[in-house]
């Protein structure tokens, strides 16, 4: 496995196999159970399979949590050397932000809703920061995971609206037993905030559960969400949301698809998650 932080590396590797297909995955480190699977798909539907490690600054507030993000290399590039990853492409922000950068990729109206609303410059960086790791790599296939949902949508529309020539595979979230969405975040919880953030699954799981049964108001399914989470002492609900999975739009009926979604703070922690309904089949 070749691990380096040079661009020019990458590009000579990604030339010494250039008649090969290439999976991508791109990660902020500090890899879980969420992140192996994206590399065990990669690797199934590839001959070679890249990995980014590079937490970006320019998706995090001044006020966020990019310096205590958690990191640990070591333990990092271990797991993916047992994966059978062939490189692992670990820049540092001169070579992502070299002085004089300005040029930005803003995806415009689906990085407002939700995510943005909270994070307002966070899928510029998002966008910003996967189209150049997508010009370094030049991957066949780039692997994203549901759990970002929003995330999704808008590299998606970034693919397809700045032409990439690669397919993007999308991977289901990976839980833990109890439903908690992994996450690296997650380590930061304490013991009572690790058992309280079961709250976002439990939520998202009921007001599924309500829309399967015929409740199709999306204010109501809000509501149970907000409910749930309200009741949970440590938890701080950011937003709840019930929305178009394509546009991102508030929806105020339940036709068929739907994007449930949940932010929840617990202390200085902020966990994310969803699921997708669908409830046209039903319908008949
Ligand atoms: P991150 O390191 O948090 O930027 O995540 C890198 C990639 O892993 C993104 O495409 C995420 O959506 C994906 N990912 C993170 N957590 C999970 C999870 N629990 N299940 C599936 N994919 C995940």
């Amino acid at each position: 496995m070749k691990v380096t932080s040079s661009v020019a590396e990458v590009r000579r590797e990604r030339h010494s196999g250039l008649t090969s297909t290439w999976g991508f995955v791109p990660t902020m480190g500090f890899l879980h159970a969420g992140h192996l699977a994206l590399v065990r798909r990669a690797r199934e539907d590839n001959e070679r399979v890249a990995v980014s490690i590079y937490v970006n600054p320019t998706q995090f507030a001044p006020h966020e949590d990019l310096g205590s993000y958690p990191r640990d290399l070591d333990r990092d590039l271990e797991l993916l050397r047992q994966e059978g990853v062939d490189l692992v492409f670990t820049p540092d922000d001169r070579s992502i932000y070299p002085p004089g950068f300005q040029t930005y990729v803003d995806v415009e109206t689906v990085s407002k809703p939700l995510e943005g609303a909270s994070r307002p410059h966070h899928f510029r960086g998002v966008a910003t920061v996967v189209a150049k790791l997508f010009n370094v790599v030049q991957p066949t296939r780039a692997y994203f995971g549901q759990k970002d949902a929003q995330q999704v949508v808008v590299v998606k529309r970034m693919v397809s609206d700045l032409n990439f020539p690669l397919d993007l595979v999308v991977c289901p979230t990976v839980r833990e037993a109890d439903g908690l969405a992994t996450s690296s975040r997650n380590v930061r919880l304490s013991a009572a905030e690790r058992q309280a953030a079961t709250v976002l699954f439990r939520a998202l799981s009921a007001a599924q559960g309500e829309a399967q049964r015929g409740k199709r108001d999306a204010s109501s399914l809000r509501r149970r969400m907000e409910d749930l989470v309200k009741a949970e002492p440590l938890a701080r609900l950011d937003y709840a949301s019930v929305a178009d999975p394509d546009t991102l739009e508030e929806l105020t009926e339940v036709d068929q698809r739907a994007l449930l979604s949940l932010a929840v703070f617990f202390g200085a922690t902020r966990l994310i998650d969803n699921v997708a309904l669908d409830v046209g089949e039903s319908q008949g």
